[in-house]
């Protein structure tokens, strides 16, 4: 398993869900990322920043604005303080030509991070939501690399229709599905844990923050799970973030509610 040391105050957030019709969530995060320039030492963004990524030659060349900035705004934090993508179940997508823009790099999950809080467990989720047999049956196939090399050299028109269809399809299913056959897998997540010898997790996903105390192989554990970003449609609007520094591990719900300030 992929491990890396990341010590001093670490901030990771998930689930910000960019995209052309967000703009108040994206003011609230791009304060967010003012912040963790400012006091954290790092930063781990733990997949789904964007709603949807077909390609990294769609955001490089010729982004429309929303991304431009959104872009601009990770390479300043980059600049600033170490920065870690992990891919989520719509930003999947996110590639190495990305990450070199940015100065960024691209976190392979499961990952440990030796902190100074102790191993930590990092992931998106999605793939522990192993109940949900549709949805892993879809990510096995998007996870394949020849087909992933194929939607990529499609024309951009084609590769956003095609994302546009697998977000109404992904939408009408959720319609059909339970609470907990979405969720991740009690089992999954400690099997995971015990192979990785960790008794600490942060994943997002889901959108259901917790703190969820278990025990892994007689030794208690803890899985923490990020909350999701909602500064447009939510009422009260959402977000959050979880800070990781020698006192441990904390979800911080301060959020960031107009623009930029000091
Ligand atoms: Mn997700």
């Amino acid at each position: 398993m992929n491990k890396i040391g990341i010590r001093g105050t670490v901030w990771i957030a998930s689930d910000i869900h960019l995209g052309d019709s967000v703009p108040h969530t994206a003011g609230a995060f791009y304060t967010f990322l003012a912040w963790a320039r400012r006091d954290a030492d790092a930063l781990i963004l733990c997949g789904d920043i964007f709603d949807a990524w077909i390609g990294d030659d769609h955001a490089l060349r010729q982004p429309p604005p929303w991304l431009a900035e959104a872009i601009t705004q990770l390479r300043t934090t980059a600049q600033a303080i170490p920065l870690w993508l992990v891919h989520g179940n719509r930003d999947f997508l996110m590639g190495p030509a990305l990450a070199r823009a940015l100065g960024a790099r691209l976190l392979d999950t499961p990952a440990v991070l030796g902190t100074d809080a102790g191993d930590i467990l990092i992931a998106h989720g999605d793939e522990y939501c192993v109940d949900d047999i549709h949805y892993q049956r879809f990510r096995r196939i998007v996870h394949t690399p020849w087909i992933q090399s194929l939607f990529l050299a499609l024309p951009l028109g084609l590769r956003r229709a095609i994302a546009r269809g697998a977000r109404a399809r992904s939408r009408r299913a959720r319609g059909r599905k339970t609470m907990k056959i979405m969720d991740v897998q009690p089992q999954a997540i400690e099997r995971v844990l015990g192979e990785a010898g960790c008794t600490q997790m942060i994943h997002g996903h889901t959108h259901r923050p917790a703190l969820h105390e278990m025990s892994v192989a007689g030794h208690p554990a803890r899985r923490y799970v990020l909350p999701d970003w909602d500064f447009d449609q939510a009422d009260p609007a959402r977000g959050g973030w979880i800070e990781v520094d020698a006192q441990g591990i904390r979800p911080v719900a301060r959020v960031p509610l107009q623009g930029p300030q000091d």
